[in-house]
This record gives C-alpha cells, structure tokens and sequence, in this order.
C-alpha cells in the first residue's frame, strides 16, 4: 500500500478576508488542486482533496482514516501525519478546535481525526466482541529532544534506542490505558506546559507558539487479546471458546512543527537551535521519503537515523507499517510559496510504497 497523501485546502480565516487576500488555490474535483497567482500556475493529483467546505466527518471518511484505524486493529503499525506550515490547520484536522477553546466543550461536528479514529476504536472493539486493550503514550521532539508528555512534572529528555527485535523505540516512555474517549481526550489536554517548570495550562497562544516549533506524537497501542472461554448469554448452551491469535497494532498520530523555512536571522541563540532542529527533523523526513520513492532497486540506504523525527517514523516510513499524510494548506495569497512546498513535498510522499 501506498502512504495516500490527502490534501485538505482550509477556509480563509477573518483575519486573513479582512486584510483582502486572495484565494489562490482551488480544488478541481477528483483529486486535482489548482494554485494560480500571477506567475503561478499549476496543477497537482492527489489521492483525495478537501477544500474549505469539508466537514471533519468528511475528511475522516474520505482520507481513509477508518481503514487505516481497521488497520491498526488487524496488527499494523499505521500512523497518520499532519503536515504543512503553521497555521494552515493541522491541529484543527487532528484534533479539531479543541485544542484553543478551554471554556466551550467542542461540538461533536468539529471533532477531529483522533477523535473519531478513538471513537471508531471503542465502538470496533465492543461491536467484535474481542478483548481489546487500548493505551496511549504521548510524546513530543522538541530540539531533537524526545520528552514525554505524560510524565508528571518538568519535561525531561528520554533516550531514543534501537534492538534488532523493536527497532527504535523511546526507553521509560509512559503509556497509560484508558476505555473512554473521555478518558482520552482529558489525557491529551492535561499535558505539562512546554516549557514551563510547573504542570499549569499554558495560554492557546504559548502552546501554538510551541506546537508550531515541535513534533507531537501520540501513539495508541491496540493489544487484541486472545478472547478467554466465558459463559454464553441464556443457560446451556456451554461455553463459547473463541480463541484468536493476539494482535498487537499501533495508531500513530503525528503533529509536526510548521514546515515553513524558520528564519534564523535576528533570533535569540536559543531560537536559533529550535530553527535548525526543525529544519534538520523535517530535511531529514523529505529526504528519507524522496529516497523511499525511488524504484525498489534503485533504493541506497535510507537514512533514518538523521534525526529523532525520522527513527520514530521508520517503521511506519519504510518497512513495515502504513502511512497517511494529510498536507495542509492555507488558500492565501500571501502563503503561495509554502503552498507550493507543501504540495511539492506531498507529491514525493504520493509515491513511497512499502510492504507491511
Ligand atoms: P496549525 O496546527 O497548522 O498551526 P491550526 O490547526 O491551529 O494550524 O489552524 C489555524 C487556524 O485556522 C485555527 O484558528 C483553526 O481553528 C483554523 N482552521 C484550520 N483549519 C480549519 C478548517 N478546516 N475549518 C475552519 N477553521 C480552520
Ligand atoms: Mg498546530
């Protein structure tokens, strides 16, 4: 199977009608994407395309999200990641508008794909009747530094490692069960301060000022169990001893720092160190992808190992596992050349193959 890059065009924000800019990228219809701008003019293919009126639903439905989460309960490793440059509604695809408003619960319409893909998991592992355990760890790369989210207290770096039988994987990282999407969604809100030494509610803008400069990922492991023998409902019929082999897949959500060039000049030294890792993680990604592209045989070895990003990202990227990206775009004119790096960007990914 193909990584199926989905392209979602938002609307313009006020902000953004207000000051009088221009929409420069339209959706053709079947998968086509339209950017014109006076010395723009082009168009690109996609698997799937959303533009500003698609509903969330929408989009979980038509990206193949609830394949992907189907998936990740038959034993794959499936991730999805949100790309583009800040901005340009990648938390808001991920996790609706959630995220900024802390007073008004979201409505249900405006839920994101975790959300839903949460949702799809609960309701799947009642309705098969399989003994489904859900967890979820929560981390992010800030600096080239893996921190996780769920540990109590000042974020503190973990190392990133690599065995013959995982691959990589982050030593000591938490996860914790859960069996609502209640339970979920209060666990990926009540995440530390980035930066701050205290566990308090950062403002929406710090935590978008920080969320634009790191990777987020949130991993849910699904474990099926092989189902114990229990008693049927209604007497004598015995015992139903349905056996299955035990699964064990994963659901990987990714929420990566604003792809847009990060100006080091005039910035702080701590600024500048930020600038250059998230150049570094997402220079790494393109490049691992562009050479996945390539025709099997044609392939030279596949540098993951280039950033933190990247050696998380392996078994989803190259071996064994199956990727959704979701490229974001803002229709403004004042974002053309972003635009046109994501959609390059996104064009690459479109033909990495991998064998899960
Ligand atoms: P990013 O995470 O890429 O930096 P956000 O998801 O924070 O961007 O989106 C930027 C702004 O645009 C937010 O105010 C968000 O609510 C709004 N927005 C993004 N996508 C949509 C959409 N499809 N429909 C309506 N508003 C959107
Ligand atoms: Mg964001």
């Amino acid at each position: 199977p193909r990584p199926h890059p989905a392209f979602r065009v938002r609307p313009l924000t006020c902000t953004e009608t207000r000051r009088g800019d221009q929409q420069v990228v339209h959706s053709l219809g079947d998968g086509a994407v339209h950017v014109s701008a006076a010395r723009h003019d082009a168009t690109f293919g996609f698997s799937a395309v959303f533009d500003a009126g698609a509903s969330q639903e929408a989009v979980f439905e038509g990206s193949g999200m609830r394949q992907l989460v189907e998936l990740a309960m038959d034993g794959f490793s499936c991730t999805v990641f949100a790309f583009g440059q800040t901005g340009s509604g990648k938390t808001y695809t991920l996790m609706g508008p959630l995220a900024q408003s802390e007073v008004q619960p979201a409505s249900p319409a405006v839920l994101g794909l975790m959300q839903r893909s949460f949702t799809c998991l609960l309701e799947q592992s009642r309705s098969r009747g399989s003994d489904l355990a859900l967890s979820a760890s929560y981390l992010e790369i800030y600096n080239e530094q893996v921190r996780d989210l769920l540990s109590p207290g000042p974020p503190c770096a973990l190392p990133l490692r690599w065995s013959k039988t995982r691959g990589f994987y982050v030593e000591n990282q938490l996860s914790v069960e859960f069996e609502s999407l209640e339970a979920i969604v209060s666990l990926l809100l009540q995440v530390p301060p980035p930066t701050g030494s205290q566990r308090r509610r950062t403002s929406a803008h710090a935590l978008n000022r920080h969320s634009s400069r790191s990777h987020t990922l949130l991993t849910v492991h699904i474990h099926s169990r092989a189902v114990r023998a229990h008693p049927a409902p209604g007497a004598g019929w015995g015992l139903r001893a349905s056996s299955g082999p035990s699964k064990q897949g994963t659901l990987c959500f990714v929420d990566l720092a604003g792809s847009e060039r990060v100006k080091e000049t005039g910035s702080s030294g701590e600024l500048s160190v930020e600038a250059n890792s998230i150049n570094r993680s997402l220079l790494a990604l393109g490049h691992c992808i562009s050479l996945l592209a390539k025709p099997r045989g044609k392939r030279t070895h596949i540098p993951y190992r280039d950033s933190k990003l990247t050696r998380l990202l392996a078994r989803s990227l190259g071996g064994s596992g199956i990727t959704l990206m979701v490229a974001c775009i803002s229709p403004s004119s004042r974002c053309l050349s972003e635009t046109l790096s994501t959609l390059h960007y996104a064009s690459r990914a479109r033909r990495v193959t991998t064998r899960p």
